[in-house]
């Protein structure tokens, strides 16, 4: 619907007509910012004994997104999401956002302002200000960089290092259900490419779908152990998978890792769409990406802090054993993580 011809072509609008009509209805709302979008660069002061904080993403079309089912608009709000999510995966407020492009001739003007309307959807949710941005053009596609940075007071900045032995590993929300999402969508783009008179069937699993369309940055986490004065040691957002993050998490540290497959919190969508599809659960959970959740790891003494929380699960621990990550299965048996789910040990 965005190839239609009497649409306003973007050719004819030109890079400056297009960032004018864009951002024209736009007015930035933090008071630091000295200068935004309109000159070489833009400027803002930064807050007072604060760290500067920044994070960049990639987003190329067909490789980390598919317009055949990603509306412009969820595009647009999830590129923001994840660049916010790096941010708050530092323990750090996001402040600004930049975005640049390549467009391909097949967009219209219509269609990158669908794309912008997501992009501030996400910056009216989060509080952010956007800033700033390049806009060229690409023989095919779209591509997306998205940078946004934050800030932090110094003494609670959270890396991925900082992990000891016994430390509790943490995980917010539930896992897979991104993953699952992208699954099913797959599934009914190849049915309708198959028999283009088929409607897609998505109903009873909108919460999968929503998981991979429409994900948030956990900005209530943060804010909620800020609230409990709880530090995490180490921090990661899980965009690749849990067991390439915990991975992260244990060699930055130096640590081991134990994780339980019964403490993995799994949504039942995510379980019946994974038996649908004969896929282990459990797998899905290991590998699917894109669950922008938190995965932290706190001391011991803030357990009982958290234990009764609905939305943080303890699903393991840091060990002494350097950079081994298993995960004890439902059954008892033990198996090392890998990038890629886990693989027996023999
Ligand atoms: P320059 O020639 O210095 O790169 P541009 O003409 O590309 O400047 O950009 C003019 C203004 O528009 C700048 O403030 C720039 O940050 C902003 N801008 C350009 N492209 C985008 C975009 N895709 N999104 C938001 N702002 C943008
Ligand atoms: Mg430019």
């Amino acid at each position: 619907m965005f190839e239609n011809a009497s649409l306003s072509m973007l050719d004819q609008l030109g890079e400056f007509g297009l960032i004018d009509r864009l951002t024209q209805k736009y007015s930035p709302g933090n008071k630091n910012l000295v200068q935004g979008i309109g000159d070489d660069s833009a400027i803002y002061v930064p807050g007072k004994d604060k760290l500067q904080v920044i994070s960049t993403d990639l987003f190329i079309e067909n490789v980390n997104f598919d317009l055949m089912y990603t509306p412009l608009k969820h595009l647009g709000y999830k590129v923001v999401v994840a660049g916010i999510s790096d941010i708050y995966a530092m323990n750090a407020i996001p402040a600004y956002l930049t975005i640049s492009m390549a467009i391909s001739s097949k967009f219209s003007y219509e269609a990158i302002e669908e794309l912008y309307s997501g992009v501030y959807l996400a910056c009216e949710k989060y509080n952010i200000d956007l800033i700033g941005g390049d806009t060229g053009s690409s023989v095919k596609g779209l591509v997306l960089s998205v940078t946004v940075t934050g800030e932090v007071d110094p003494s609670k900045k959270v890396l991925r290092s900082g992990a000891e032995p016994n430390d509790l590993l943490c995980v917010s929300g539930d896992l897979g259900g991104a993953y699952m999402g992208l699954q099913l969508m797959e599934r009914e783009k190849r049915v309708f490419m198959a028999n283009p008179e088929m409607q897609p069937d998505l109903e009873g699993y909108d919460y999968i779908v929503g998981r991979q369309l429409k994900p948030e940055a956990r900005k209530d986490v943060i804010e909620l152990l800020d609230s409990l004065k709880i530090l995490p040691t180490s921090m990661i957002d899980i965009s690749d998978g849990l067991a390439s993050e915990i991975m992260h998490l244990s060699n930055s540290s130096g640590v081991g890792f134990t994780i339980y497959e019964d403490k993995l919190p799994i949504d039942t969508q995510t379980i019946s769409m994974a038996s649908e599809f004969n896929l282990d659960a459990t797998m899905c959970v290991l590998n699917g990406g894109e669950d922008y959740e938190l995965l932290f790891t706190i001391h011991q003494k803030d357990f009982k802090a958290i234990e009764n929380l609905m939305d943080i699960s303890v699903i393991g621990h840091a060990t002494e054993n350097k950079k081994v990550c298993e995960i004890v299965t439902a059954t008892g048996s033990t198996f090392q993580l890998k990038a890629q789910g886990w693989e027996s040990q023999e």
